[in-house]
């Protein structure tokens, strides 16, 4: 006899045999499971100290338009960031059109001709190459003068400190840390790495601005990089902070005049942060931030959940099982296009929106091969939402992220292993 439940993944798609080892694998993450709960139950209660404290009201949630002077909702909404992320303020803007829009405006507002740029934890993430210059490209940094150099990490994916030493100089003005291993295949740095690490170079430069980018890191521990020392703190609102609500929008959190700086980028020099209306945006803002947590502990147990199912099946997967989480991103290595795929059309046929096409490689502008991408997103691009994409490449691998609700994350991985089964690339 079947339950409710059986009969409506069978109505779905989903095979018996296909739930039955999914079920398996879900049982054995009971422990891990908890402690993302805790962490989720600690930063819910972050969250809303800072709505409370902050005295978000009704009137916050209501539009504004034109310049945006005295926009409470919008001035309200940053001072919860500023909160909750323990930083002296914080710029959250739908004017912000990415994530990369936000790291270029920290970086270039709080740098000036002649200083230089440091990333000591190797490439940075590859939209920031053309912002920074790495790549020639036209209104770079390079081409106003501002240089860079970076520092690779050792081949155990540490931190190369004398390396790093060596390169700070009396030029050097801004370091930028990325958090996230991104599309890489070095490790996650924790919040208490990147602690360590600006600690040392503070030691060397005290005067230096330390800037992590926090893309896809947002509320998967309990402490966030401006607590441990970042200067600057910067991410995206279509991932983590969103909370799968924000239709738009990029955040910078941090010392004030490091985010003065960045708003006289956004906007123009005198203006800063006062002018900019936040529309019809702030009602999603706050509510997206509320959910923030419980939406990003979803999405880390989706990302387990994938490492383990296959990584049982004898893939390579990144992080592996057992592995503490700093972000949500999940890698699989399927060694052949068929799989990479296979798991896309998977977590395609899984979405809410657009589940009935199937995603095709295509050479998509600013990559050196095919790429597939899966994302039936209610935002679109969105990466909190349930998405997967993969380079058409040797070791053909696959990044999974994201999932509004551990339930939707949990059926997407079952569609991805169910597409593998029907390919005949996996066997149960
Ligand atoms: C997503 C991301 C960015 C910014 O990307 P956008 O697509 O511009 O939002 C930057 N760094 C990392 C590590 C990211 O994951």
């Amino acid at each position: 006899m079947s339950t409710s439940i059986e009969r409506m993944y069978g109505t779905l798609g989903i095979d018996p045999k296909v739930l039955a080892f999914g079920r398996e694998i879900e049982a054995s993450l009971k422990e891990r499971f908890e402690k993302i709960d805790n962490t989720a139950e600690y930063n819910q209660l972050k969250v809303l100290h800072a709505m409370q404290k902050n005295k978000v009201s009704e009137a916050c949630l209501y539009p504004s338009s034109g310049y945006g002077y005295n926009d409470v909702g919008r001035d309200t909404l940053e001072a919860v960031y500023a909160t909750a992320f323990r930083t002296e303020s914080a710029l959250v803007r739908p004017l912000i059109a990415c994530g990369t829009h936000a790291l270029a405006i920290a970086m270039a507002g709080n740098v000036r001709p002649g200083d230089e740029i440091l990333s000591p934890v190797g490439k940075p993430y590859d939209t920031l190459e053309e912002v920074i210059g790495i790549r020639p490209s036209k209104g770079s940094l390079a081409e106003y003068g501002v240089t860079y150099r970076q520092v690779e990490l050792l081949p155990d994916g540490s931190f190369d400190y004398e390396g790093i030493r060596a390169a700070i100089n009396e030029r050097t003005r801004l370091v930028e840390i990325q958090r996230s291993k991104g599309y890489l295949t070095r490790p996650t740095f924790s919040v208490a790495q990147i602690g360590e690490l600006i600690a040392f170079i503070k030691s060397i430069k005290p005067d230096v601005i330390c800037m992590v980018d926090n893309c896809y890191g947002e509320f998967v521990e309990e402490q966030e990089p401006s607590e441990v020392g970042a200067d600057l703190i910067v991410g995206s609102l279509i991932k983590n902070p969103g909370g799968g609500l924000a239709p738009i929008g990029g955040y910078i959190a941090g010392k004030e005049e490091y985010v003065d700086n960045a708003a006289y980028r956004l906007t123009c020099p005198g203006l800063g942060k006062e002018v900019g209306a936040s529309l019809g945006v702030s009602l999603p803002f706050f509510q997206g931030f509320f959910l923030a947590p419980t939406v990003t502990a979803g999405a880390l147990k989706g990302a387990i959940f994938a490492a383990n199912i296959y990584e049982k099946l004898g893939f390579a997967v990144t992080p592996d099982s057992t592995q503490e989480r700093h972000d949500i991103i999940q890698a699989v290595q399927f060694g052949t296009p068929e799989g990479v795929i296979a798991f896309c059309q998977g977590i395609q046929a899984a979405a809410p929106v657009d589940s009935y096409v199937a995603p095709e490689p295509w050479a998509m502008p600013g990559y050196d091969s095919d790429v597939i991408m899966a994302a039936g997103a209610f935002v679109q691009g969105s990466s909190i939402e349930l998405s997967a994409d993969g380079p058409i490449k040797p070791p053909y691998t696959v990044y999974f992220q994201g999932g509004l609700t551990w339930e939707h994350a949990r059926f997407g991985i079952l569609m991805s292993l169910q597409k593998l089964c029907e390919a005949g690339i996996v066997k149960l």
